[in-house]
């Protein structure tokens, strides 16, 4: 026998049931007429004849989904006039959209598509954000994707599910970019010559190894910023430390120069 979902979803005076897939399956008793306007979909398939339940309560129709009731309890709190589910995680949010798109749901993807641009999602996993974006549209999110790509190691990401939904046009797009502002910010990087007027052997030290690690970071991380940062300017060597050594100057025109790199597609 089917459990019953929690509240809101266990009215006794429901029209109709939705029952969840899975091993245990969640009757989740529901108005038919709030799915209806939410849902072009359900709404169609209500006028489709549906079986009944069997039980001693009145018999009202009972509609058997293909999700399991971790998926559809949330779909139906972002339809009932309830507090919505609080969804962190893409992981989350993946499963969430696909029913959305399948039944129809606006609100979802409405009010999911902000969630994508949380700074924490978008700096931890950008390349999923911008499969998901793409597959379902979101323009202006996927606009803003690309310059947090460039922060990571792209071409070394393992692959992701999402990223069957997207054209390989999109994905080329997105490689291109990077890989174009990784070679620009080397070539930069290559004429970049400032001088320590002292002839500082530490300097020169400095400068050949720092450019040799800087030159091997922008190719894999092309945002830039990651060269800039102490412990990987100090990693080795340091400046000859004379007042009017001009090495410090020229890591800040380095960095004007890489930052205006372009960053979108
Ligand atoms: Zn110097």
């Amino acid at each position: 026998m089917p459990s019953t979902a929690s509240h809101p979803f266990d009215a006794s005076d429901a029209d109709i049931i939705l029952r969840s897939s899975g091993p245990e399956p969640v009757d989740f008793r529901v108005y038919r007429q709030i799915l209806v306007l939410s849902s072009p979909v359900f709404a169609t398939m209500f006028t489709l004849p549906q079986s009944q339940s069997a039980g001693n309560e009145v018999d009202i129709p009972v509609v058997e989904l293909s999700e399991g009731a971790d998926i559809l309890d949330p779909l139906l709190r972002f339809i009932y006039p309830v507090a919505r589910p609080n969804i962190q995680t893409l992981d989350a949010m993946t499963p969430l959209l696909e029913a959305a798109s399948k039944y129809d749901l606006a609100v979802v993807p409405g009010t999911l598509r902000y969630k994508l641009l949380s700074t924490s999602i978008l700096e931890k996993e950008p390349l999923r954000v911008y499969a998901i974006a793409m597959r379902y549209g979101f323009e202006e999110e996927a606009k803003i994707v690309p310059p947090y790509t460039l922060r990571t190691k792209l071409l070394h990401t393992p692959l992701i599910k999402e990223l069957e939904h997207i054209s390989g046009y999109a994905y080329h797009r997105l490689i291109l970019m990077y890989c174009k502002r990784g070679s620009e910010a080397a070539r930069l990087l290559d004429t970049w010559n400032p001088r320590c007027r002292y002839d500082s052997t530490a300097c020169t030290q400095w400068m050949d190894d720092y450019k040799r690690r800087a030159r091997e970071e922008l190719l894999v991380r092309p945002a830039g910023d990651s060269i800039f940062i102490s412990s990987f300017i100090w990693a080795r060597h340091t400046f000859c430390g004379n007042t009017g050594c001009e090495l410090s100057k020229g890591l800040e025109s380095l960095r004007a120069q890489i930052d205006v790199l372009p960053d979108t597609i």
